[in-house]
């Protein structure tokens, strides 16, 4: 389901540096009495009947969660809120000691001590850079990303493999952010007018490349995909597939529980990579229903376009923050420049300006980015509904992804925070789904969900 992660982390993680690769595959262990309940069958409040009522049956689904899981998903999930905060503030006082103490000037230096040659320059600038904020950064990459998972019994992983996936994780921003940078910055010298119109174009299609080639050549770095051959599961699921006009023949499956204990699925890539997969989580602990109502989703993902949705709006918000970038760089250096040393945009020791530029940008349009993707959640949702017919599936499913996402938040707090509709939410649509299809046959027999 965390389709935003490949669209925005792949961006940011290459834009923001960092190892935000690794955390796009990093997740979910266990500890007893935190996990939320697998349903075994329908709750008498949730069951088809002439007095069928969605409210009602929301609710009797919601009461299935012990309190102790509600508590510590609240806990997990309103902490995040938090780290949206401590990230932001960190990654804006990293920048600002690089600025002030005059290191992205004496990382400049020494690259031009090194080399001659302009672009090779950006290089070594960017692999100093990236190697420095990841180890300033790392405190909070431990506590946030291992530590924190870990006790939210959310993490697999013990600390030797974590840390070398965040090894590989800098490799890749090494080589993928390197080469952005020196085209970004070769712009920025020849073109000394328009360079945020091209910065911006150029963006837009290295971040198509990187979604092309995410599901081929990035994931398999840090897991293992491999095609799933267990016809009780792929049968159903290529059915509808092929009911919804998906020329897809195989479904994938990802050794996800390698990090963690989280339930998803994603559609991925796209033309020729694009391909539904599931992980391994999902496959162990899901109930057929919930399984096939899962993939409904996911195929509303792909028939819907989302995935080409994305990089347009994704482009835009690109185009705009090159525009702002523009803006807020010029005024910025005017002002500080020759404090800090830098000779001008088409400097390299600039770098630690334009993130900290793009945290401002990135933190305040949180609520925007979460708010375009729910949306689209949303319609997969109903898409997958209509497709699965499994609304009762889909109400499992909600409740076990209820261990990483609270169930029922508030109005404000789902739009600002929720990138999903909350657990209540979408259990709620499933049961107006089932009140207006209560004569499916399937229903009436009141099936496991
Ligand atoms: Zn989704």
């Amino acid at each position: 389901m965390p389709i935003r992660r490949i669209r925005f982390l792949l961006l940011l993680a290459i834009l923001c540096g960092g190892a935000a690769v690794a955390q796009a595959q990093s997740t979910p262990g266990q500890l007893p009495g935190t996990a939320m309940p697998t349903i075994t069958s329908v709750p008498p409040g949730a069951q088809a009947s002439p007095n069928f009522n969605a409210d009602t049956a929301t609710d009797a689904y919601l009461a299935l969660i012990p309190p102790q899981a509600k508590a510590r998903s609240d806990a997990y999930f309103e902490g995040g809120y938090w780290m949206i905060l401590w990230d932001f503030v960190y990654v804006v006082v990293v920048m600002l000691i690089l600025l002030n103490l005059g290191w992205s000037a004496g990382m400049r230096n020494l690259a031009e001590r090194i080399t001659r040659f302009k672009p090779l320059q950006t290089l070594v600038y960017w692999g100093q850079y990236l190697v420095l904020t990841t180890a300033m950064m790392f405190p909070l990459s431990v506590y946030e990303d291992f530590f924190r998972e870990h006790k939210y019994g959310l993490a697999t992983q013990t600390f030797g493999p974590w840390l070398w996936d965040q090894f590989k994780g800098l490799l890749v921003s090494l080589v993928l952010g390197g080469i952005l940078v020196m085209v970004l910055f070769g712009i920025v010298r020849r073109l000394s007018r328009t360079w945020w119109i091209w910065g911006a174009a150029v963006s837009i299609v290295f971040s198509v490349i990187v979604v092309l080639i995410a599901p081929v050549y990035l994931v398999p770095i840090f897991n293992t995909p491999k095609r799933l051959d267990d016809p009780k599961i792929t049968q159903p699921i290529l059915r509808m597939a092929r009911a919804n006009g998906i020329p897809v023949h195989d479904v994938y499956e990802i050794d996800a529980s390698k990090q963690t204990t989280r339930m998803s699925a994603n559609v991925s890539g796209f033309d020729s990579t694009m391909r539904i997969t599931l992980n391994d989580n999902l496959l162990r602990r899901g109930s057929p229903e919930e399984i096939q109502a899962v993939m409904g989703h996911e195929m509303g993902h792909y028939v819907l376009d989302h995935i080409y949705n994305s990089i347009l709006f994704l482009s835009v918000v690109i185009v705009i923050f090159f525009a702002f970038l523009r803006w807020s760089l010029d005024a910025s250096l005017k002002r500080w420049g020759e404090k800090w040393k830098i000779r001008g945009i088409g400097d390299t020791a600039v770098l630690p300006l334009v993130m900290l530029l793009g945290s401002i940008f990135f933190f305040v349009l949180t609520p925007v980015l979460n708010t375009y993707t729910r949306t689209q959640e949303h319609e997969a949702d109903m898409f997958g509904l209509n497709a699965s017919r499994q609304p009762d599936g889909m109400a499992q499913a909600a409740i076990h992804l209820g261990e990483y996402r609270k169930m029922s938040p508030g109005t404000v707090e789902e739009w600002v925070f929720f990138d999903h509709p909350s657990g209540r939410h979408r259990i709620h649509d499933a049961m107006v789904w089932k009140a207006e299809n209560l004569n499916l046959p399937q229903l009436q027999r009141g099936s496991a969900p």
